[in-house]
């Protein structure tokens, strides 16, 4: 597998090492943004509870240490979210390099 990323935020279109394309279509995405937002939606709940039960932390601390969190945390997650995406697609919805779907069932 080629690198995925040709800065923080583009990727490259295609892998340079089998050709799998990156962006199968318009909003292929998407998927990626529903990761991301829940894995930062679970680790601010579940945070928010951890830290309320083991550390004595203000509801205005809590609240300002969670915002700087539900910004910082998907730009970070970013990346992580989009491959997390290609292999889950990768894994279930296989495609060959013509960009035609592999018949299913039939190797
Ligand atoms: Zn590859």
């Amino acid at each position: 597998m080629g690198p995925l990323f040709r800065g923080f935020f583009s990727m490259y279109p295609d892998c340079h090492s089998c050709n799998l394309k990156f962006e199968r279509e318009q909003g292929y995405f998407v998927g990626a943004i529903y990761i991301n937002y829940g894995a930062t939606a679970i680790i601010m709940i579940a945070g928010f509870f951890w830290l309320d039960r083991f550390i004595n932390l203000s509801l205005a601390q809590q609240l300002t240490f969670w915002s700087i969190f539900g910004v910082g945390f998907p730009l970070f997650f970013f990346r992580y979210s989009r491959s997390l995406w290609l292999s889950l697609d990768y894994i279930f919805n296989p495609e060959d390099t013509s960009g035609r779907p592999r018949e299913s069932g039939v190797s």
